[in-house]
């Protein structure tokens, strides 16, 4: 077999007041074909999967572009043209191929593309000819489109939320890929769509269960694959919201009889899909009256992870303004105030102006006086089995509060982003992650308690207040059970 696998995306957030360029996708996640390292990143399972069968049987392996940037607002036209050129034109020079693999995330906005993948899978598809497999992995905070449903042959999404399971799904994809190549599968691909807008935490119960029946669905009664496209939000497009995708062996109506059947089973979890979120206040009270620590608290609207700056002030102004001790917080994204620790070296005492750089949705910067704790350069955390980047780091010390700044926009994913750089977790009543979910995994182990705050900032979950334009009507919440889901095939309202 001859192999063509490439990696590009982003996730967009609509809403976002950072603009993605292509130096946005060159800083975060860039490797030119055939450079990309043995190790897996987050991102590039397909690609690593291929490598390991195509060393295993045989297969002739093409490597493309791999280009991922961390998520932020709309990807700018020129960039978008250059990274849809870019990975054409490798596939144009590889042909002919048998299969083609790609890593995309699926909710990717461009100024001159709504749907980057759905754009992309068809013009590989017009390329490459109907004969040849053309599978892509996808993030499940996708918005699943009629063009990408289309142009693929199979689409597989990661199950978990945090995305734990990136480098086992890519295997399964590389899998079904090369044997409907052989002739032993015929992949046909049915979704149904759930009208709802969620976010879903499969750690927890129900969502637990759904996944698990979703994987023991798989390899049997002719069904090879069965994915929950969570839907992403704070993406204003007009396939937003959560859609069942199912992929069987041949039997299209079977497939789309099994999507049908799980969209109602994910309708009747709504309303109980994440763990409950909190106000600043409420969160930080129980926080400090719990008898041990650590509390790991999450600050969800300030997700790097999710396009938000990372560099809002709201929840360090309030654990300074009540004097809270044995606490730390991070990652707070602020080049210019590592860099002046990076200046001072550890153990410097100094002024500094901290956050609050982006815009209004940031809150004010805080003037503070730091210790510097430790420095370090391309620092980088563990997730979903492969690294991730911070870039430069800086960890301080103001009142009571330990912090540790970073350089390159991302989220709180390991423990290790504080460990690392001299922050003890043991001895701490409150750790604050400004992440939305992927921290879970990584810090669950350590928490005493876990509480989820939604305080001012970005990423808003009241999604009935979100300026939404390219959203079609009705989808619960903004619209009631009875409106949202009255089209939709068998029981509607459970
Ligand atoms: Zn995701």
């Amino acid at each position: 077999m001859r192999i063509f696998v490439a990696a590009v995306g982003t996730e967009t957030d609509s809403f976002s007041p950072i603009p993605t360029g292509l130096q946005s996708f060159r800083e975060y996640l860039w490797f030119e074909p055939g450079t990309h390292p043995a190790e897996a990143r987050f991102f590039t399972g397909p690609l690593v999967a291929a490598r390991e069968r195509a060393r295993g049987e045989g297969h002739e392996l093409v490597e493309g572009l791999s280009a991922f940037a961390a998520p932020a607002g709309v990807t700018s036209a020129a960039a978008w043209r250059e990274l849809r050129g870019r990975v054409l034109a490798e596939l144009e020079a590889a042909l002919p191929v048998d299969v083609v693999l790609l890593s995309l995330h699926g909710a990717m906005i461009a100024e001159n593309e709504l749907d980057c993948e759905g754009d992309l899978l068809e013009a590989v598809r017009a390329r490459v000819g109907a004969q040849t497999v053309v599978g892509a992995e996808l993030d499940p905070h996708c918005h699943l489109g009629e063009r990408m449903l289309q142009n693929a042959d199979l689409l597989v999404l990661y199950k978990e939320y945090p995305h734990t399971d990136t480098l086992e799904r890519a295997r399964e994809l590389v899998d079904l890929a090369l044997r409907a190549a052989r002739g032993e599968i015929r992949p046909v691909m049915a979704a149904a769509d759930c009208r709802m807008i969620a976010l879903f935490h499969t750690p927890r119960e129900p969502v637990r269960g759904f996944v698990d029946r979703m994987r023991a669905l798989e390899g049997r009664d002719g069904i090879l694959s069965v994915s929950l496209a969570h839907g992403f939000p704070w993406g204003d497009v007009p396939e937003m919201g959560a859609k069942v995708l199912v992929v069987a062996d041949g039997d299209r109506q079977r497939a789309q009889a099994l999507a049908h059947e799980l969209a109602r089973a994910v309708r009747s979890m709504r309303g109980n899909t994440t763990e409950p979120v909190l106000g600043l206040d409420e969160g930080l009270d129980r926080a400090l009256a719990a008898p041990r620590g650590p509390v790991v608290l999450a600050d969800t609207a300030d997700n790097a992870g999710g396009g938000a700056p990372s560099d809002s002030t709201f929840v360090l102004a309030r654990l300074l303004e009540r004097r809270v001790e044995r606490a730390c917080l991070g990652p707070l994204w602020d080049p210019v105030a590592v860099r002046f620790c990076h200046l001072a070296g550890p153990g410097a005492r100094l002024s500094l102006r901290i956050g609050g750089k982006v815009g209004p949705i940031s809150g004010p910067p805080l003037d503070v006086e730091a210790e510097v704790l430790s420095v370090a350069e391309g620092a980088r955390q563990r997730f979903g089995g492969g690294w991730t980047q911070l870039g430069d780091v800086a960890a301080i010390r103001v009142g009571g509060v330990e912090v540790l700044l970073n350089a390159t926009r991302t989220q709180a994913f390991d423990p290790a982003l504080f460990t690392d750089h001299g922050i003890d977790l043991a001895d701490k009543k409150l750790v604050v992650v400004k992440s939305m979910q992927h921290f879970h995994a990584g810090f669950a182990p350590i928490a005493r308690e876990i509480l989820w705050v939604n305080g001012p900032g970005a990423l808003s979950q009241d999604f009935a207040r979100l300026p939404y334009r390219r959203v079609p009507r009705p989808i619960w919440p903004l619209d009631p059970p009875e409106l949202a889901f009255a089209d939709a095939i068998g029981d509607p309202l459970r």
